[in-house]
């Protein structure tokens, strides 16, 4: 199996990168992932790192898939995410929603035992692992790994996990497939300025669609589709999400916005995935038995 190293990396999405790998559509690929400290930390003495110039958010890739063309949709099934046995999280004094409550940066490192985390001597989480930044190279000009947008990048939606499909647009020839900064655990919103931060490795199988209609990026995960849109305020994201799937539901409902804006109203529900990155970043979601009951198979 086609497998690129964690010696692959880069902080920028772009269509220069040069290609890491090359695969053929319906292929299955690993990618070994650093953590979004890019492996800085290794001591909780230590919150600002080792490393000299670590980099910010290091996403493994490009992966060129062959005969993906600009205008076509890249589907990337999850097949497996496995995470590191330690995860690590660190606070902020100036970026996060409540940074000010911090007057200097402190780590901790977690260990990972069958899954479990133990927090302190209170409380045991179970891990949940996501991805939170994958993406395929921009159309237009470069986009740092840290800003969510419409590839794709930094979204931290905690519903990309093993199992899910992540459709994504082909912004130039062999839409340069990435990604990165793994979370072993998320809320939604990723409020203090992390989630458990951790290096792994991804399996996912590749597939090209061609004339294909999803409003990019879209989820499908746990039973719902959604589509994730990114923008500079959480209104703004909030009203892009809802407008893609109501103009998706629409097509489906062969034209009937009346039906499809009730029954967004019914049955969609808004998350927040992100409120840290520069671009805030939102989903809406709906259940997949909406669409079958349409007839409508996602492909
Ligand atoms: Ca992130
Ligand atoms: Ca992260």
């Amino acid at each position: 199996m086609l497998r690129i190293s964690k010696e692959h990396v880069t902080d920028i999405l772009d269509k220069n990168n040069v290609p890491a790998a090359y695969c053929c559509d319906g292929d299955t690929v690993v990618f070994e992932t650093r953590d979004c400290y890019d492996g800085s930390i290794t001591s909780e003495e230590r919150p600002y790192g080792d490393k000299p110039d670590p980099l910010e958010n290091p996403a493994t890739g490009p992966l060129y898939i062959n005969g993906a063309k600009p205008g076509d949709v890249l589907k990337v099934e999850i097949l497996d995410i496995v995470v590191a046995n330690q995860g690590i999280m660190r606070t902020s004094p100036t970026a996060g929603a409540f940074h000010e409550a911090y007057d200097t940066k402190t780590a901790r490192i977690f260990p990972i035992v069958n899954e479990q985390v133990q927090f302190d001597d209170k409380l045991t989480l179970t891990i949940d692992p996501m991805i939170g930044v994958i993406g395929t190279a921009p159309s237009g000009e470069g986009i740092l790994t840290e800003t969510p947008d419409y590839h794709g990048g930094n979204m931290d939606c905690n519903k990309i996990v093993k199992g899910s499909t992540l459709y994504l647009p082909v912004g130039t020839e062999g839409a340069l497939l990435s990604m990165g900064d793994l979370h072993a655990l998320m809320g939604d919103g990723e409020v203090m300025i992390c989630g458990l931060e951790i290096s792994g490795e991804v399996t996912v199988r590749v597939s090209v669609l061609k004339n294909c209609i999803l409003p990019t990026p879209f989820l499908v995960s746990r039973g719902k589709a959604s589509t994730i849109q990114s923008a500079k305020t959480l209104d703004e994201a909030g009203k892009m999400a809802a407008t893609k799937m109501f103009e998706f539901l629409s097509v489906v409902l062969h034209g009937n916005i009346v039906n499809a804006g009730m029954l967004m109203s019914l049955k969609s529900d808004m998350a927040v995935c992100q409120v840290v990155d520069p671009l805030k970043t939102v989903r809406v979601e709906l259940p997949l038995e909406i669409f079958e009951a349409y007839g409508y198979q996602i492909p």
